[in-house]
């Protein structure tokens, strides 16, 4: 795989802002190992699935990879709110481009490979725990058909890191379409620095959105554009419980993938208020936050944009007011289609929404586990039975009186019955990365055993499938074993 990280694929960068992009080496580790490499990941990128003899040293830190010129690059942020002009890859580092057979681009950075100029107090770092986490949960976004950031590889470090505790350390290799966010233009725009505002403008138009390059209006179009698949990614979430936990403006990528996997969770028993994070006191980030959150991130990169709008800036502002509004209705429109799918409507009908609504208010009464409530829902159609050790439906009058209307729905359909209900399984998981799970598989690794995170990513690869093998992983957890906080650094 010497055509790994190609040197002549790096030409991007030369189109990037001044200072965005600071040449930084990874500070080797004492011990490299290989604990986890992503073959169905390399293979998408065009490279060999067996990882290199030398991947341990490459993916580490040690050796750069052949072409590799590491950067760590610059961007600002509203973190719960609050604006820091200058936050930058802390721990993170750049490699460079890879261009996939296909010919899509890919990024390649080291997560937690050493101090870098934007590192403040942080010591570059990162725990194995969360990097298993930030795997697992990606691998399972992506297995979900959610746009994701994904793990290459894990080296561990044979290092300790100290957090609240001394833990072992780990390297993630992250892949993203690009890493720039909504953070990366208001790092300029804070600056009063038009011109790179615009270069970075221009070079997430070439990179993500083409097609917009030669329109009369490229820079309203790109904010549209980002708005747009924000709304269609935050829809994708709320449909699979998803609590992203940290969306501050500097974890928005602008290519439309998820990106950051911190105090992250999915739902297990259904309530629009949940909130996992630790350091989400006020509750900014909770489920149900998350698609007003991401229209008010979208306003920052709104500001960002503005002087580019339009000269006049009463038309400049008018034109962000719009997408704002277009967002509303684009999350809509995104979320009736998913919810559609969830119920099994090939259809659309004007009650539709609220029949979805009724569904998650007679889940909420009494706090019914998300992800196993449409999937028990997804067995009826065609009467498959449902399975005897996992909680089923609730059995309360609110539910069979919406089971009625929901039978009645879909006799309107006039579609098979076995058509409905392989519909249905195929976009309501049977798996998905359960936060006691994911914790089970940290510990065990913590403990020096792996097995339990790799039983659980091939679990987390087949969210649709409930067989045999699969059973041990739909369980939710008991009351014991329930994740209340999710923390960013254990
Ligand atoms: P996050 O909450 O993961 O989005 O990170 C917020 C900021 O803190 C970013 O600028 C990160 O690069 C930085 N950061 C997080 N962890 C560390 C660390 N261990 N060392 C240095 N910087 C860090
Ligand atoms: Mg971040
Ligand atoms: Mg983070």
């Amino acid at each position: 795989m010497p055509s790994a990280v190609n040197p002549a694929l790096l030409i991007d960068r030369a189109a990037w802002p001044p200072d965005f992009a600071r040449p930084t080496a990874p500070t080797p580790v004492p011990a490299p190992r290989l604990l986890a490499w992503n073959a169905d990941l390399a293979e998408r990128l065009g490279w060999p699935a067996r990882p290199s003899a030398l991947a341990s040293l490459w993916f580490g830190g040690n050796v750069p990879p052949p072409g590799a010129e590491p950067v760590a690059t610059a961007y600002a942020g509203h973190q719960f709110g609050v604006f820091v002009p200058q936050l930058g890859d802390g721990r993170a580092l750049l490699l460079g481009d890879v261009l996939a057979p296909d010919g899509a681009r890919f990024e390649i950075q080291l997560k937690g490979a050493g101090r870098t100029p934007f590192s403040r107090t942080g010591d570059g770092r990162a725990a194995l725990g969360p990097v298993l986490r930030e795997y697992l949960v990606g691998e399972g976004m992506h297995a979900l058909g959610i746009p994701s950031t994904r793990a290459l590889a894990v080296v561990l470090s044979g290092q300790q890191v100290l957090r609240e505790q001394p833990l072992p350390g780990a390297v993630l290799t992250r892949v993203a379409a690009s890493h720039v966010r909504v953070g990366s233009f208001q790092y300029y725009a804070a600056r009063g620095d038009l011109a790179s505002v615009r270069q970075l403008a221009d070079w997430t138009i070439r990179r993500h959105y083409p097609e917009l390059a030669d329109g009369d209006a490229p820079y309203l179009e790109l904010l549209r554009a980002v708005a747009r698949r924000q709304a269609e990614l935050v829809a994708a979430w709320m449909h699979v419980g998803f609590v992203h936990g940290v969306m501050n403006t500097d974890n928005m990528a602008v290519s439309g993938e998820t990106i950051d996997y911190g105090p992250c969770a999915f739902l297990d028993e259904y309530h629009p208020g949940k909130v996992f994070s630790s350091i989400d006191r006020g509750g900014r980030y909770a489920y149900g936050a998350q698609p007003g959150i991401a229209q008010w991130n979208l306003a920052r990169l709104a500001e960002s944009l503005l002087p580019l709008l339009d000269a006049d800036e009463e038309k400049a502002l008018a034109q962000a007011r719009q997408v704002m509004e277009d967002f509303v209705g684009w999350y809509g429109e995104a979320w009736r289609a998913g919810g559609r799918r969830k119920l099994g409507l090939a259809t659309a009908e004007d009650g539709d929404e609220e029949l979805a609504h009724a569904f998650l208010d007679a889940l909420q009464e009494v706090e019914a586990d998300y992800t196993l409530a449409f999937r028990a829902l997804s067995h009826l159609p065609d009467g498959r039975p449902w399975f005897e050790d996992l909680p089923a439906l609730p059995k309360t009058p609110a539910m069979d009186a919406w089971l009625r209307r929901w039978r009645e729905r879909l006799a309107r359909e006039a579609r098979a019955p076995e058509d409905v209900a392989a519909g249905m399984r195929a976009t309501n998981p049977a798996v998905i990365p359960r936060n006691h799970q994911v914790e089970a598989a940290i510990t065990a690794a913590y403990r020096g055993e792996p097995d339990v995170f790799e039983a659980l990513l091939a679990a987390v690869r087949r969210p649709f499938d409930d067989g045999e093998a699969q059973r041990p992983w739909m369980r939710p957890p008991t009351v014991g074993e329930r994740v209340l906080q999710t923390f960013c650094g254990t």
